[in-house]
């Protein structure tokens, strides 16, 4: 066994990072868990630092420092704000991001920047801060080994072969909640029913992006900024098992697959033992149980989302930002009762045509961006907001 890792964990209360106690608690010993932090769930937070013992534990949200600071062991070094989070990234050498949504870029580029391995489930950061993150991965010592279960599929299958080799990456989507139904179908679908993932245990903004496909979208974005391959050669497939992560096609037609359970706590060891695997075998498949493999093609008239995030992609420079923050707004909206589902297509559409293009060379150009991306998305969500 290779010396003991000294690992951060960012948005350690939510579901990747829940999942990744678990993770710790298979395999003790094996890490050093230094700093733990998350945006504002003290009392979770507090519980995991009893059980894990870091000696830095980050709440964002300053309002609760005084009610972490109660709850933690004697002697835990508790940091509060908004700077926080990513303060805490420079205390270890393997950093999992799993704060949701574009509120995880702090901590992506402070990762990057402090040359640690920056085990990424956050894939809007990488997204929307797109020329930032890329310039900060130039760091020595900086490498992303990807969470997103397609990404780590894709990531394990081309441990093997040359850049040169690949003609093109499938990746996989399960079709969510709502595959096979049709526009017209899902004009009055609830909060509930696009919660209901079939295959995966996941939070509930990735789990709204499943059922519209724009996870699969931002995860064609993410994959084009990991792997470095044109749009052209990275198709979706969907597969209603989600057995099959994701799969990478060779110049001779050869296709190398990763097949699992889906089960997050694969990826998630995987990204933070790598190049070793970790000796608990979350994804082991029953061969006894498994039928069969389906595959489709997506439908990408019902679910637009999957072919604005090409689009998106394509005109590149901030327009991913804008895609990421909108949609972001969209689904806030979604969640809150605000905005019918197949409104969140059509706010996210509507910002993209409304896109002013920026350069994004800083942080705080992406930030720019982010916030006048979101102004013009909430003004899309008024104008469609539903009526209690
Ligand atoms: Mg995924």
């Amino acid at each position: 066994m290779s010396e003991r890792r000294r690992l951060v964990l960012a948005g350690s209360t939510g579901s990747i990072g829940r999942q990744a106690v678990d993770v710790l608690n298979a395999v003790p010993g094996r890490f050093e868990v230094v700093a733990i932090g998350s945006h504002s769930s003290v009392e979770v937070l507090a519980e995991q630092a009893r059980s894990l013992r870091p000696r830095v534990v980050a709440v964002a949200d300053d309002t609760r420092a005084s009610d972490l600071e109660a709850l933690v062991p004697a002697g835990t070094e508790v940091r509060a704000g908004s700077e926080a989070l990513a303060s805490i990234v420079s205390e270890g050498d393997v950093v999992l991001n799993g704060v949701v949504g574009f509120a995880g870029l702090g901590v992506t580029v402070a990762a990057l920047e402090g040359g640690a391995r920056l085990a990424l489930a956050n894939k809007e950061s990488l997204i929307a801060g797109a020329p930032v993150v890329d310039k900060a991965r130039q760091t020595e010592g900086a490498e992303i080994v990807p969470v997103d279960s397609e990404h780590c599929a894709i990531h394990q299958c081309l441990r093997s072969s040359t850049p040169e080799e690949v003609a093109r990456l499938w990746i996989t989507a399960s079709g969510g909640p709502f595959r096979g139904r049709s526009l017209s179908d899902l004009a009055s679908v609830s909060v509930e029913d696009a919660l209901a993932h079939p295959t995966w245990k996941m939070g509930p903004k990735i789990t709204v992006d499943s059922s519209t496909l724009m996870n699969k979208g931002l995860e064609v974005l993410e994959a084009h900024e990991l792997f470095g391959i044109d749009f052209d050669r990275i198709g979706v497939v969907v597969h209603p098992q989600s057995v099959v992560h994701s799969m990478v096609e060779f110049r001779d037609g050869a296709v190398l697959a990763q097949l699992s359970k889906p089960d997050m706590r694969l990826p998630i060891g995987y990204a933070l033992g790598y190049p070793e695997r970790l000796d608990v075998a979350y994804g082991a498949i029953d061969w006894s149980a498994l039928r069969s493999l389906d595959f489709e093609l997506p439908d990408t008239e019902t679910f637009s989302c999957l072919s604005l995030a090409y689009e998106a992609g394509r005109a590149g420079g901030s327009a991913p930002c804008w895609l990421n923050a909108a949609n972001e707004v969209a689904v806030a909206a979604f969640l809150d009762g605000r905005l019918s589902w197949t409104d969140i297509a059509s706010v996210a559409a509507s910002a993209l045509d409304r896109h002013e293009p920026s350069d994004l060379s800083t942080v705080d150009d992406v930030l720019e961006a982010d916030r006048r991306a979101r102004e013009v998305a909430m003004a899309a969500v008024r104008e469609r907001e539903l009526v209690a």
